[in-house]
């Protein structure tokens, strides 16, 4: 069965890059994706595959039923594009001025589509259901994952499986993690209001540039003093901003900063230390302020059991020579809203473009993958989905 999936993905691939290429020189931004959904649900339809647009917003999802009882089986590709633009000097370049593909989302749809007419094509043999989730707006928090589970989008769905292209590992290569692998990624603001006056006059002020001033110190002792050292996170005050003449003492400054996390007990420490901290500071210099707290993703939290299988099936495709856990990443991801509802695993899949183009970080303006690696992608999804009823 699994030589079969694979020969006809193989039949498919120039199909997976004229879709993939399609999609790249016509990008979307995140929650503006109607044309790509369109083409999405189009694709399916034409194949006469059971799909379903507009699930919680701009999302599509399609089933393939196989012929036997087994597991109910999703696979999630995510298809928004970046407020970017590109700089690549390719026949396939964006033709939307200032947006683009720059993190491989349009590779992760050409992969799911293709896996999905394949599994189609294959279904008086297949075991389960498989539900392939095309999500919109994963770059803009509060992202697409959310309102599409909300929708009902993992309604009766056992396990989950996805994979991000990942430019910074070469094709051939398969990178997992049990347990955290990417951050809770949160932003804070905090606005002190102190009392503005003569720079010649500071004992009838209340210096709102020395107060934040020490808020900045004092905010380092959370990581520092306060969590764990053997557990990650990150409080970085990224913006300090108190316009004023030389000769004016400051009535307002305001901080902006992001907050990086692994574990939701340590998010929420964050989150009211922050507070505690101001407070007491603000106490100090009897000053008042205001403290939001802006959440994004929670971390991206893969399950051991379906990790370990993943790890399996990856060994089974021919193409992937490295097979490696993955430091943990900062960036978030909103994979993670489905991990907190149903048991599966995120893995990267190696796509670093190969020959004289040096290969660009995601997000990059000249960002680019070597569209081999939406094969392997296919085969290793493909392979997780089919062999998942035996487990
Ligand atoms: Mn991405």
């Amino acid at each position: 069965m699994r030589n079969k999936l694979f020969t006809k993905l193989e039949g498919y691939y120039d199909e997976m890059v004229s879709i993939r290429r399609y999609l790249h020189q016509h990008p979307e931004l995140s929650f503006q994706e109607y044309n790509t959904a369109k083409y999405i649900q189009a694709y399916y339809e034409k194949l006469q595959i059971d799909v379903k647009g507009h699930v919680g917003g701009n999302g599509v999802i399609a089933t393939v039923y196989g012929k036997q009882p087994g597991k109910t089986v999703a696979l999630r590709a995510d298809f928004d594009a970046l407020p970017i633009q590109d700089q690549k000097n390719v026949p396939y370049k964006s033709l939307v001025p200032g947006v683009m593909h720059a993190c491989g989302h349009d590779g992760h749809t050409a992969t799911l589509l293709v896996l999905a007419k394949t599994l189609y094509e294959l279904r008086e043999e297949l075991e389960g259901t498989y539900v392939f989730i095309h999500q919109h707006a994963e770059e803009y928090a509060p992202g697409g994952a959310a309102p599409m589970i909300a929708d009902g989008c993992l309604e009766g769905v056992d396990v989950i499986f996805g994979t991000h292209l990942w430019a910074s590992a070469p094709t051939g290569t398969i990178q997992y993690r049990t347990g955290p692998l990417m951050a809770a990624a949160d932003r804070f603001e905090i606005e002190i209001q102190g009392q503005g006056g003569h720079g010649a006059q500071p004992h009838k002020t209340k210096d709102a540039i020395v107060t934040a001033s020490q808020l900045v110190l004092n905010l380092q002792q959370i990581v520092s003093r306060k969590v764990n050292p053997v557990e990650s996170a990150v409080v970085t005050v990224a913006s300090f901003t108190a316009e004023n003449a030389f000769n004016v003492i400051a009535d307002k400054a305001k901080l902006i900063g992001t907050v990086r996390t692994f574990k939701e007990e340590i998010r929420q420490f964050i989150e009211a230390e922050i507070k505690r901290i101001t407070d007491g500071t603000c106490y100090l210099s009897d000053s008042t302020y205001e403290y939001t707290f802006f959440r994004g993703y929670p971390a991206v939290v893969n399950h051991e059991k379906e990790t370990a299988f993943l790890i399996d099936c990856a060994q089974d495709v021919p193409e992937v020579d490295t097979i490696e856990e993955t430091e943990l990443q900062m960036g978030g991801e909103d994979f993670s809203y489905y991990l907190e509802k149903i048991p599966g695993t995120f893995f990267f899949t190696g796509a670093k473009p190969v020959g004289d183009h040096p290969g660009y970080p995601h997000h990059h303006p000249k960002f680019d993958i070597d569209e081999k690696a939406m094969l392997i992608a296919a085969k290793t999804l493909g392979t997780a989905a089919i062999s998942i009823h035996n487990q």
